[in-house]
């Protein structure tokens, strides 16, 4: 038998193979970023319960969003479906569980942008979007517009598909008591405590998320139920693009945390991506400088980033921050501390 007439077939198996291995959902490239709020989170503050609960709920959700992207998931639906998972915890500041504002209402913000595409949408002080991260993918893809707010933004969101939750939905027991604890004190809480009572444990609770997926798009998103007895009808940074949310395939996807109006006035999502843009720094100079210029702002909190290639950023001004990566790598983290 002739041995040339042997090797054409094994070329073609081992190339065909070669692809076919490619294409294996296993192998693609994604990142994916999440946060869980920011504050004065420390180790003695947490009992080993509340650490696993949250500890638990973060790598529930990183888990379930490489899941949707090893299948091909896109990243603004990796990121809405993601941030749905925590929205729905009690655990975290957005959606069930979100705090209460200074008349005892749980007003919501959200926001969502498409890296690629430059699409975004976004809700503010809704009070019964189940999950107002949808609320926001709706504005971004039903409407012409960026921002829908209240009621009637509310109202055409379930018109278009939004899940309805009645107001007893949201509320728990611990937020309510934050809340009268806040009222009682005449504050506007930008921490509120939770855990062992006697050594108050101040974090800020909202969620975020941002993705690389295996198609080299990046997305970014924001959820949140703001500051414990904040003055009705305030918004936050959470749903206002550039300040809480921002993705740009030619920079960066940004989510933060925090105090939102320092956000807002320090345009600090935007800012990341924009000394990439302008000033050509990678993603961690970038941010650093952005970290830098929240703490001059006397900014708390922080944000988490990714960029095209997959690296990664979560910085903050707090002692920790809620916070978590899983990539194409094999890495899977979930942190709390600094
Ligand atoms: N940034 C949110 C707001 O100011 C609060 C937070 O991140 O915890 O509404």
């Amino acid at each position: 038998m002739n041995f040339k007439n042997y090797i054409k077939p094994i070329v073609f198996v081992i190339i065909t193979s070669c692809l076919a291995q490619k294409q294996k959902p296993s192998d693609v490239n994604y990142t994916i970023l999440i946060h869980g709020g920011a504050g004065d989170i420390k180790k003695k503050m947490l009992t080993n319960a509340q650490e696993e609960a949250y500890s638990q709920k973060l790598e529930e959700a990183l888990k379930i969003g490489e899941k949707h992207l090893k299948n091909g998931g896109t990243a603004v639906e990796t990121v809405e479906r993601v941030i749905k998972v925590l929205e729905d915890s009690p655990l975290f500041n957005a959606g069930k569980g979100a705090v209460f504002n200074h008349l005892g209402y749980q007003e919501m913000d959200a926001s969502i942008m498409n890296g690629k595409t430059l699409q975004c949408g976004a809700v503010a002080g809704v009070t019964n979007l189940k999950n107002p991260i949808q609320g926001a993918r709706i504005v971004m893809d039903s409407t012409k517009h960026v921002f829908l707010y209240g009621k009637r933004g509310q109202e055409f969101c379930i018109q278009k598909g939004a899940t309805y939750a009645d107001s007893a939905y949201f509320y728990t027991d611990k937020r309510w008591g934050q809340y009268q604890k806040a009222v009682k004190k005449n504050l506007i809480l930008l921490d509120h405590s939770v855990g062992k009572e006697k050594k108050a444990f101040k974090k800020m609770g909202t969620v975020g998320c941002v993705v690389l997926d295996a198609y080299g798009n990046l997305a970014a998103g924001t959820s949140t139920g703001g500051l414990v007895n904040k003055k009705h009808g305030r918004i936050g940074d959470s749903p206002i693009i550039g300040a809480g949310t921002y993705a740009n395939n030619a920079s960066c996807a940004v989510s933060c945390t925090g105090v939102g109006e320092y956000f807002i006035r320090g345009t600090i999502a935007r800012d990341v991506a924009a000394k990439m843009e302008y000033g050509k720094l990678n993603l961690k100079k970038s941010s650093i400088k952005i970290l830098q210029k929240l703490i001059q702002l006397k900014g708390r909190g922080g944000f988490i980033a990714v960029d095209k290639k997959g690296n990664y950023q979560m910085q903050f001004t707090t002692k920790g921050m809620f916070r978590g990566v899983a990539n194409s790598n094999g890495l899977l983290e979930v942190k709390m501390y600094r």
